[in-house]
């Protein structure tokens, strides 16, 4: 379980791999991978995120929910 960041994707807002993919691609420590025609947030990298905001910047509004936990 993750402890200080939860990343969701949004598959209403997510364009798919295919279309679009860029968050694989983007993320430097491998937080996303493949799950069907979706990209996921892997739980057991979640605590790698850097909180670089890469993948917020490649992807489109909404799509990638990134949760401070240690915020809440
Ligand atoms: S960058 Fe965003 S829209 Fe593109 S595949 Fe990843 S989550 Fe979906
Ligand atoms: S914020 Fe950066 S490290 Fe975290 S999932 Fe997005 S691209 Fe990867």
């Amino acid at each position: 379980m993750s402890l200080f960041v939860n990343l969701e994707i949004d598959r209403e807002s997510c364009l798919g791999l295919k279309e679009c993919g860029k968050c694989l691609k983007v993320c430097p420590v491998g937080i996303f991978g493949e799950d069907g025609e979706y990209p996921q947030a892997m739980e057991a990298n979640q605590d790698e995120c850097t909180l670089c905001d890469l993948c917020l910047e490649a992807c489109r509004p909404g799509a990638i929910k990134v949760r401070k936990l240690y915020e809440d």
